[in-house]
């Protein structure tokens, strides 16, 4: 692995990435929405986690800046990156299979919307988080730079961190007894963790 293969393996995990979301994203347009939760606070969470998973690491790959910020390439890192990436997509996959149209950038509830406990989220409450998670190490362990390599960690953390919470709120005023029994049986983001 050399520094220029580790940033066109990033190139085409980003590309895999937006492949796998664009039908969702077309879906969820002509999908109704019933309920719509903290729209502005929505745009700003999720306006930070891009910087941090794509306008700060495409600079980086693009043009190699921030330079002050780089550090020794190491190719077995970049390995582990590449392997941990390929994993983010699967995940990313699955989720979205299994979420179908229930599926939103933002905090929704969809009209007739139904609590999802199968699949991918039969253990797990945030596996999407989960996939967004690994992508976020896999992009600290690709690209030897200090702020490039850990945007996505601290941007995609401020979002889970404003966001789970009322997330799982909204559900549990949807689903009442079935979401909190569902919390009760499930973890967060990682199995057996947390
Ligand atoms: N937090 C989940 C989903 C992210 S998409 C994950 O990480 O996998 C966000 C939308 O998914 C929310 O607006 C909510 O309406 C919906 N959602 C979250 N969990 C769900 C579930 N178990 N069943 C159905 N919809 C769910």
């Amino acid at each position: 692995m050399t520094p220029v293969l580790a940033k066109l393996v990033w190139w085409a995990a980003v590309i895999g990435w937006c492949a796998i979301r664009y039908p969702h994203e077309r879906r969820a347009r002509r999908t109704p929405v019933a309920q719509r939760t903290g729209r502005w606070r929505e745009r700003l969470l999720l306006a930070v986690s891009l910087t941090g998973l794509f306008v700060v690491p495409a600079t980086f790959v693009g043009t190699g800046e921030p330079r002050f910020a780089d550090y020794p390439f190491i190719p077995a890192l970049a390995w582990l990156g590449t392997a941990d990436l390929a994993l983010a997509l699967m995940l990313f996959y699955r989720t979205h299979r299994d979420l179908g149209r229930f599926w939103s950038v933002a905090l929704e509830i969809r009209h007739s919307h139904e609590l999802v406990t199968t699949g991918v989220y039969r253990h797990v409450r945030h596996p999407m988080y989960s996939a967004f998670f690994l992508w976020a190490l896999a992009q600290a362990l690709l690209l030897p730079n200090w702020i490039a390599g850990l945007a996505g960690l601290a941007c995609f953390g401020t979002l889970f961190a404003f966001r789970v919470g009322r997330e799982e709120r909204m559900m549990a005023e949807r689903f009442g007894d079935g979401y909190r029994e569902y919390v009760a049986r499930t973890w967060r983001v990682i199995p057996g963790v947390f």
